[in-house]
């Protein structure tokens, strides 16, 4: 498995087959090797979410 996690620090992830869901634009699902969110890109392979729309909001900041 450390191969596979060396693809995902090239941002090329492997996604959990169970977890594939589809959401009307894009599948998603979480990386087999390093558990991040993943959604498919058109024409193929799987790259992390955008999440600092997420993690810029912190309910402990004030
Ligand atoms: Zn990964």
């Amino acid at each position: 498995m450390i191969f596979g996690r060396v693809l995902c620090l090239f941002n090329r992830h492997r996604p959990q087959r169970d977890k594939i869901t589809w959401d009307g634009i894009n599948y998603h699902s979480d990386c087999a090797h390093c558990g991040k969110r993943i959604y498919r890109r058109q024409g193929g392979g799987w790259r992390a979410m955008r999440v600092a729309l997420i993690t810029a909001k912190d309910p402990q900041a004030q």
